[in-house]
């Protein structure tokens, strides 16, 4: 038992080969991983020691060190946080414990390409080391545990990997990187620090390095490179863009800058801080449609880290915010299942959508650009909100856009107040259409009679735009129609043209019933066509034909 060698999984070997190519040009991302995984690891054991004091004994100042040896041409990344068992290292590094790389991989398969953006977001990456690296040394002992139950584990990353016991004096861990042939600048004590400001600023922790003497470590001297206190606990006029951008990245594992945050104390009967962060672009697990994936929203406690609690603090439809929560007054020991029933923790979730849905309302109307970004790349998903959250409804129905009759082409523009602004006087309903692309909304001959009259018609295309409909029949007092639906409204003048189009198309109408037989339930004249001959009509409780389409895909 003591020395062994295993295979990685196989899609561990796969994950490896994706993000050591996909990664290539961001090398130093690398860094930013194994110093997340320190902080998690500090994270933990500050967690775990609120239940049991004992697990920081000896040495309670939780840290991690970052040191290179020009010599032995490694850099090492130490933590004296929870640190892993045997057990532990077998299932955390070797396999793919987490759904969320099983769902990446099989996305890469398909059509999207490996994209480094998406790398750290599925728990992958500690393989980020071996971008540099062509062996990794992980020496690590669990908090609690004898010097002896240490372990060793070490990887040249090409499909097997060793575990030995180790005596292992300090708790935590250490992860040695031997670099690679053309990765000297690693070795540089100035890129080491400017990596660790560029991605690793905000960390909670001190990230601490020796003095540099002569290219040498003086393991005598140790500064703190990091500003090491939670950003979200510093006054907002304090703290720079840039630092919120770094902040974001590092929280989200994105490349790309925020499109938008909102930082906000609230002080009272229970006072807590929110950092809130809308992305510029959907991450990989939204388009591909996932929903468990639910990460990017971490509770703290007096900023103690309690854990990810997304779906504690955000409704489904909010799923793409990134963020921060800390509360003062809830208490350290809370677990998941108190957290699901938690009534202060239902007003934090209040104020975080309250905070999410402003900071949306303040971009629609202070910079068109970026939340026609936002729109584009998360537009849909707020939609499901109009279902899912009852309470905001006309709020959230205030921030769509949509295609429209007099409305820019098929650009998503019109909001229902834009609409509402050009309604003819008495005109009571917002008249749409829904199908299956924009193309085939506009050219719906449904819509003929209402162009002729220059009545607007949003044309709807989304797939969620139809269920979502089904929940919203109002907004701001006026009356929500589907033009395919029902009777039309009619002047007099029109209605006596009707009977009389009526009276004569008599003959014509007997005909076609005869025909058509069970394939219809009615054929009339109608008022809806001015140019076609005919067109297919629903009665007003019928499914729309592309709701009625979709349901017949997915085997309904
Ligand atoms: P993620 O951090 O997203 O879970 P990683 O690939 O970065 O994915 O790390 C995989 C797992 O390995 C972590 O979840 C953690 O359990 C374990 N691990 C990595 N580094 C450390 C560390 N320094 N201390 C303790 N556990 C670690
Ligand atoms: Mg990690």
């Amino acid at each position: 038992m003591s020395q062994e060698t295993r295979k990685f999984e196989a899609e561990v070997a796969q994950v490896l080969h994706l993000v050591t190519h996909s990664l290539y040009s961001h090398k130093e991302i690398f860094l930013r991983e194994l110093i997340s995984n320190a902080s998690d690891a500090c994270d933990k054991l500050r967690f775990e020691a609120l239940a049991d004091p004992s697990l920081t004994d000896g040495d309670a100042d939780l840290r991690i060190q970052v040191t290179w040896d020009p010599e032995a041409r490694t850099i090492s990344v130490r933590d004296n946080g929870i640190g892993m068992s045997r057990d532990e290292v077998v299932a955390n590094i070797g396999t793919i414990a987490s759904s969320g790389t099983r769902r990446y991989l099989e996305a890469l398969s398909g059509e999207h390409k490996a994209d480094a953006r998406l790398i750290g977001q599925f728990g992958v990456g500690f393989y980020s080391a071996f971008v540099v690296a062509d062996k990794v040394t992980v020496i690590t002992r669990r908090a609690g545990q004898p010097e002896v139950a240490g372990v060793r584990w070490e990887s040249d990353g090409k499909g097997e990997y060793t575990l030995e016991d180790a005596n292992v004096t300090e708790r935590g861990t250490t992860v040695v990187l031997h670099l690679k042939a053309d990765e000297d600048e690693f070795l540089r004590s100035w890129t080491l620090r400017g990596a660790i400001t560029k991605y690793s600023d905000h960390v909670a922790f001190p990230i601490r390095m020796p003095a540099d003497k002569d290219g040498k470590p003086d393991p005598t001297e140790w500064t703190t490179v990091n500003s090491a206190s939670a950003l979200w606990s510093r006054a907002k006029s304090e703290i720079s863009d840039e630092e919120y951008q770094n902040f974001y990245k590092a929280l989200g594992h994105d490349f790309n800058d925020a499109l938008a945050w909102t930082h906000n104390r609230v002080e009272g009967s229970q006072s807590f801080t929110t950092l809130l962060y809308v992305p510029e672009q959907p991450p990989f697990d939204l388009m591909m449609g996932g929903r468990d994936e639910r990460k990017g929203l971490k509770l703290y406690i007096k900023r103690v880290f309690i854990m990810d609690a997304a779906e504690e603090l955000l409704p489904n439809y909010l799923r793409f915010v990134r963020g921060v929560v800390d509360a003062d007054d809830l208490p350290l020991n809370v677990s998941r299942e108190i957290l699901q029933h938690n009534r202060q923790l239902e007003q934090i979730k209040a104020r975080c959508v309250k905070g999410v849905l402003d900071l949306l309302e303040r971009i629609a109307r202070d910079e068109p650009e970026k939340f026609a970004t936002f729109l584009a790349g998360f537009g849909n998903t707020l939609k499901e909100g109009i279902v899912e959250d009852a309470t905001n409804r006309e709020r959230i129905a205030k921030l769509l856009r949509f295609a429209s009759t007099k409305g820019e082409g098929a650009a998503k523009t019109v909001s229902f107040d834009d609409y509402i602004g050009r309604m003819a006087v008495g005109q009571d309903t917002i008249w749409y259409v829904t199908a299956d692309s924009y193309a085939a909304a506009a050219g719906s001959p449904q819509l003929e009679a209402l162009k002729a009259k220059d009545i607007e018609v949003l044309l709807m295309s989304d797939r969620v735009d139809e269920w979502m409909l089904g929940y919203l029949t109002e907004y701001a007092g006026k009356r929500l129609r589907n033009v395919a639906k029902g009777d039309f409204p009619l002047d007099e003048a029109d209605k006596a043209k009707q009977e009389a189009a009526a009276t004569a198309a008599a003959p014509l109408l007997e005909r076609a019933k005869a025909l058509l037989g069970d394939r219809v339930k009615e054929v009339r004249v109608s008022a809806r066509l001015t140019d076609s001959p005919s067109c297919l009509a629903l009665a007003d409780f019928d499914m729309a034909p592309h709701l009625a389409r979709l349901l017949r895909e997915a085997g309904q």
